[in-house]
């Protein structure tokens, strides 16, 4: 199928939050881990999100340009052109995004869809995240609000963060002192402020113990608990109808049980880059050290052209991606969910 439109998008949410069940959204920085999402997610029969980070976009652009919209929008372009191949619908979305990062990232980003629109085309992406979680609340928000004002007139959802999300991602590395938790205040303003936009949507990802990166375990206590008591806060402030659709960052490493906890209090997106990235590598190591005298010329031999071919090893890396996807499609509940007849 073709990149979700809006309204298949929010279809996507909304079944997801009513039956307790959630999507991968997988960061992507080639066509080879793109693919390895769509064929993981075509193969569950799920329908799923692919995002890119700013540095993901930065990679994609080419060591040279290092621009980190233009890669993301060359990543995008080429999920429209294959996506119709696969029997899934899949969302384009973009990871954190700081503040002083808008204008290189966000900004011409959402340029890119209303150039696109006006000229009767699909948009480029679903939806975006600002992450203004670094800053004080009020601040945050105050960006928020001016970014879901412009988003809601092109039908593009919002992702905002509240909390800090712990760990390192794209060299971001969370303060120590940082909130690790979001409280049921912080969900109420976010509410309160954001709802104020009418005929606007977003996913708000909400802290609760999570870390970017895989540590050890007993590094930082995750507690699900801490996104139901937001949502009844939510809840009991605004009716229920107000719960929010949540997004969970830095879940590498966690069990079953709390992502399954997570997506019973309303996750209906989970972040996954380090176990992706993992499982891409993986086969490659193994290839390069079974075929060592073939990727290398030894001794004045001239090696392996069939082993040091990049398809050879991407395949298998491709393969292997697309797995862990599969893994994280059941893990969150979505195995033959989707809404592709
Ligand atoms: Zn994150």
């Amino acid at each position: 199928m073709p990149v979700a439109d809006y309204k298949t998008y929010c279809q996507m949410i909304d079944r997801a939050f009513a039956g307790k069940y959630a999507y991968p959204a997988i960061n992507v920085s080639s066509m080879a881990t793109a693919s390895a999402v769509l064929k993981g997610l075509a193969e569950s029969r799920s329908d799923g999100i692919i995002q890119v980070s700013t540095g993901g976009g930065a990679s994609a652009s080419g060591s040279m340009v290092k621009d980190m919209a233009l890669g993301a929008i060359a990543i995008a372009e080429y999920v429209h052109r294959v996506a119709d191949r696969y029997p899934v619908y899949v969302a384009l979305h973009t990871d954190h995004c700081q503040a002083d990062k808008l204008d290189q990232f966000v900004n011409p980003l959402i340029e890119e869809t209303e150039r696109r629109r006006a000229a009767g085309r699909p948009n480029l992406f679903n939806s975006h995240m600002f992450d203004g979680s670094a800053l004080p609340l009020k601040e945050n928000l105050d960006i928020a609000v001016k970014l879901l004002e412009r988003c809601r007139k092109s039908e593009i959802i919002l992702e905002i963060e509240a909390g800090v999300v712990g760990g390192e991602e794209d060299g971001i590395q969370a303060k120590a002192s940082a909130k690790l938790y979001t409280t049921p205040e912080d969900t109420l303003e976010v509410a309160r402020r954001l709802n104020a936009v009418k005929g606007g949507r977003y996913l708000m990802a909400a802290t609760f113990g999570n870390v970017h990166g895989v540590y050890k375990p007993g590094h930082v206590k995750l507690k699900p608990s801490i996104l139901k008591e937001c949502q009844d806060a939510v809840a009991k402030a605004h009716g229920e109808k107000a719960r929010f659709a949540l997004v969970f960052h830095g879940g590498s490493g966690s069990t079953l049980e709390e992502i399954r906890e997570a997506v019973d209090y309303g996750v209906v997106k989970m972040n996954i880059d380090t176990d992706t990235q993992y499982a891409f590598t993986r086969p490659i190591a193994d290839h390069m050290l079974k075929n060592y005298d073939g990727v290398l010329k030894v001794d004045g031999e001239v090696g392996s052209k069939k082993a040091y071919d990049p398809r050879s090893y991407l395949a298998a890396a491709e393969k292997a991606m697309a797995e862990r996807v599969k893994q994280a499609v059941k893990d969150l509940r979505g195995g033959g969910t989707t809404l592709f007849k």
